[in-house]
C-alpha cells in the first residue's frame, strides 16, 4: 500500500494459490455463486446476492477483516449493510457475533441446503470498493461474505459483476461472458478473487503495454473526463521501460498477465494497494496531463507493481492472512520494512530506470524522505520496527503531534536502510554485485502464475550474506530495532552526496503542495500549516502539526490553533514566507497572533534561519552511486 503524498507516505507458503494445491483442495466443494450489482455505484450502493451451501446447524458467515495490504482490520463493516438470508424462500434470522464484529451466525435447519443471502455495500469515496459519477472500482472483500471453516480460503466463487450501462471495465479476473452489461468471471478461489479488483468507467482506455507478449501487460486507466485519458506517447513508452526494467530486475515474473488499473480523478484520494496480477492506483484527473499532478503520481505505479514480487509473492510469515490462515486471523506486520520498504526502495529505483523519474526528481526525493525522517521528533523514543507492528494502528494516526507520535516509517525511513545496504554490496564487490543480485535470488525464479512463498527474516539475512558477507543483522538491529536520534542517511553519503538545506523549494515538495494546501515549514519553523481547500475541515491558516523543539514549539505553538496574522498583517501562506525572509536579513522575531478555540495569544518566534528545504548535494570525494544505481539495465529496444 502507498499513500503517494510526495515526501511522508503513510502509505504467506511455497503455497500455490491459483491453479495448484488450492483450486484442488477446491474443485470438492460446490461454488459460492456471487452477483455483484454495481449499476447503482454511481450514488456509493452496492447490491449483493450470494448462493451459499450450507449443512444443518450452526453457520458463520464472516466479512473479511484483515485486509491483505492494508495491514490492518479495515473491514469495512459499518458500511456492510440490509443483510438477510434465507433458505428455500423462507427468513432465516441471523445475529452478529457479540464478541466478533465481522461474524454473523445463524441456524440451518435439518437437512440443511443452499441460502440465499443478500446485502448492500454502501461505501465512502475513499473506499477501496467505490465510485464517482464516471468511475468504479470494486475490490471484491467488502461485498462477499464467506462461510468460515477449515479450509474456508480454498472456497470457490463463481463471481458476476453488474455495471452502470455502457462502461467499460478492466481486471485481472479471467472473463467467461459479457452480455447485458453483466459480467461473468471463471470460478476463482476466494483468495484471487480478493485478489483481483475490477476497475471500470465512462471514460475507459486500455494500453496493451507488451503487444504480442507473455505474459501480457495492460495499463487501464478509468477518468472522470475524456480529456484526462490523453496519455502521451512517451508516458506510455516509461510504462513499458517500467515492465522490462522489472523483468531485468528480479528475472522472473509471478503473474500469467498482469494488469496496471488506474483511476484519474480529483474525488478518489490518491493511494495505491498491491495485487498479483494488478494493482488499484489512485492519481489525481490530470495525472497526464498536468506538470504537477504527474509529479504527484511519480512512481506509485512502479511501486504497487513490485509489490507483486515483494509482497505478495515473497511475504512474511506474519502476513499470510487468506493463504495459510483466513481473512478473520489478526496479522503480525514486524517485517513491513522489508515488505513496505524495499518495495518502496525498487518503486523508485525503477521509477528513474525506467523515466517515469529524471534522476534530478529521484534525488529530490531521496532527500525529501532523509530530511523528513531525520526531522521526526518520534524518532527519539520509537524504534522503526514498533512502526511497522503499529502500523494497524498508526496508519489512521492523526496529524496534530504526528512528528511526536512517529507514524508509520516503513516505506520512507526503510528505503534509506535499503539504499544504504545496496551501497555496502556495491563497495564491497567493486561494484560487480549490487542489491539487484539479492532481489533476482529472493524475489526471481522459478516464476509462473501466482503463488506465495513465506520469509521469515533469516532468511532475509541469509540471502543477503548469499550476495556479500558482512554483519547483515547488526546492520538492521541498529537501524530497525533501535531508536536512532538520526535518520540513516550512510546510503546517501556512501552513494556520493549529501543531504544539504537551501531556500529553494524542492519541485515535488511545491506539486504536493500546490495539491494539497498544506503548506511545510518542518525545516524552518517546525510546522505544517493547512491552506485553505485542503484535506479534511481545516481552516485557512490552521496548524496541521509542530516538530517538538523547533522553533515555533519553543515559542508555544500547538498543533490546532490556528494563525490570524503574520507580523501585524492578516495571515497569508506568501505573507508567512514574506516573514521568514525578512527575519532572517534582519533581527527582529516574526510575530504571530493565533487563535487557540476561542482565544487569541501572540507568540514571538525568535528565528533567523530563512526558508530551509532538503536537496542533495554531490559530494565530488566519492563515486556516484546513486546515478549507478538508476541506469537501466534492460536492453535499449526492449519493450
Ligand atoms: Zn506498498
Amino acid at each position: 500500500m502507498r499513500l503517494s503524498r510526495v515526501f511522508l507516505p503513510r502509505v504467506a507458503a511455497a503455497v500455490l494459490v491459483a491453479g495448484g494445491a488450492f483450486a484442488a483442495r477446491a474443485a470438492a466443494s460446490t461454488p459460492i455463486a456471487i452477483a455483484v450489482d454495481a449499476s447503482d455505484a454511481p450514488r456509493r450502493i452496492f447490491h449483493v446476492k450470494e448462493t451459499i451451501p450450507a449443512p444443518a446447524g450452526t453457520l458463520t458467515l464472516v466479512y473479511p477483516k484483515w485486509i491483505p495490504g492494508e495491514h490492518s482490520a479495515a473491514g469495512p463493516v459499518t458500511d456492510f449493510v440490509g443483510l438477510k438470508v434465507s433458505l428455500a424462500g423462507r427468513p432465516l434470522p441471523w445475529k452478529r457475533v457479540p464478541t466478533e464484529m465481522w461474524s454473523v451466525q445463524c441456524e440451518v435447519p435439518a437437512g440443511g441446503g443452499t441460502l440465499d443471502v443478500a446485502f448492500d455495500y454502501v461505501p465512502p469515496q475513499h473506499a477501496w470498493t467505490t465510485a464517482t459519477a464516471e468511475i468504479l472500482v470494486v475490490n471484491w472483500w467488502p461485498v462477499l461474505l464467506y462461510p468460515q471453516g477449515p479450509g474456508d480460503n480454498a472456497l470457490m466463487f463463481n463471481p458476476s459483476l453488474k455495471l452502470p450501462a455502457g462502461w467499460k471495465y478492466g481486471t485481472a479476473l479471467p472473463v467467461t461472458g459479457d452480455a447485458g452489461g453483466t459480467i461473468t468471471f471463471a470460478p476463482t478461489s476466494l483468495v484471487m478473487l480478493i485478489d483481483s479488483p475490477v476497475l471500470a468507467g465512462a471514460y475507459f482506455k486500455t494500453i496493451d503495454l507488451t503487444p504480442g507478449q507473455k505474459p501480457a501487460h495492460f495499463l487501464h486507466l478509468a477518468a472522470e473526463s475524456a480529456a484526462a485519458l490523453e496519455i502521451s506517447e512517451e508516458d506510455v513508452a516509461h510504462y513499458r521501460r517500467l515492465v522490462a526494467e522489472a523483468g531485468a530486475l528480479f528475472g522472473a515474473r509471478h503473474y500469467n498477465d498482469y494488469h496496471f488499473l488506474l483511476t484519474l480523478s480529483d474525488h478518489i484520494p490518491s493511494n495505491g494497494l498491491e495485487h498479483h496480477e494488478a494493482s488499484d492506483n489512485r492519481g489525481l484527473e490530470r495525472s497526464f496531463t498536468d506538470d504537477s499532478a504527474k509529479k504527484i503520481l511519480g512512481t506509485l505505479l512502479s511501486h504497487e507493481y513490485v509489490h507483486s514480487w515483494n509482497g505478495k509473492y515473497r511475504r512474511p510469515e506474519g502476513l499470510v492472512s487468506g493463504v495459510s490462515a483466513d481473512y478473520q486471523e489478526p496479522v503480525d506486520s514486524s517485517l513491513l520494512w522489508v515488505y513496505e520498504g524495499l518495495t518502496e526502495y525498487y518503486g523508485d529505483v525503477l521509477g528513474a530506470r525506467s523515466g517515469l523519474r529524471s534522476p534530478e526528481l529521484y534525488r529530490e526525493n531521496l532527500a525529501l524522505y532523509a530530511a523528513a525522517m531525520d526531522n521526526t521528533a518520534g524518532r527519539a523514543w520509537r524504534p522503526l520496527e514498533d512502526t511497522a507492528v503499529a502500523a494497524q494502528l498508526l496508519y489512521d494516526g492523526r496529524p496534530d503531534w504526528a512528528s511526536w507520535r512517529r507514524g508509520v516509517a516503513v516505506s520512507t525511513e526503510s528505503e534509506l536502510i535499503w539504499l544504504e545496504a545496496d551501497t555496502i554490496i556495491r563497495q564491497a564487490s567493486g561494484g560487480k554485485k549490487s542489491l539487484d543480485d539479492f532481489a533476482r535470488a529472493f524475489h526471481g525464479a522459478p516464476g509462473g502464475g501466482p503463488a506465495v512463498k513465506p520469509y521469515k527474516y533469516e532468511d532475509v539475512i541469509a540471502t543477503l550474506n548469499g550476495v556479500a558477507p558482512y554483519d547483515w543483522n547488526g546492520f538492521f538491529e541498529a537501524r530497525v530495532r533501535r531508536v536512532a536520534p538520526r535518520a540513516p542517511l550512510g546510503g546517501i553519503e556512501n552513494g556520493g552526496w549529501k543531504l544539504v538545506y537551501t531556500d529553494v523549494q524542492p519541485e515535488l515538495l511545491r506539486a504536493t503542495e500546490e495539491q494539497t494546501k498544506s503548506y511545510d515549514f518542518s525545516w524552518s519553523l517546525g510546522i505544517v500549516v493547512q491552506g485553505e481547500g485542503g484535506s479534511g475541515n481545516a481552516e485557512d491558516g490552521e496548524i496541521r502539526d509542530v516538530v517538538p523543539g523547533l522553533p515555533a514549539a519553543a515559542a508555544g505553538v500547538g498543533p490546532g490553533m490556528r494563525i490570524v496574522a503574520v507580523n501585524g498583517r492578516r495571515y497569508s501562506e506568501k505573507g508567512l514566507r514574506e516573514a521568514l525572509r525578512a527575519a532572517k536579513a534582519g533581527k527582529d522575531p516574526i510575530e504571530l497572533i493565533v487563535e487557540n478555540v476561542e482565544t487569541f495569544k501572540t507568540v514571538k518566534i525568535d528565528y533567523h534561519g530563512g526558508e530551509r528545504y532538503p536537496h542533495l548535494e554531490r559530494d565530488a570525494s566519492k563515486p556516484d552511486l546513486l546515478s549507478a544505481i538508476g541506469k537501466p539495465l534492460a536492453p535499449v529496444n526492449a519493450k
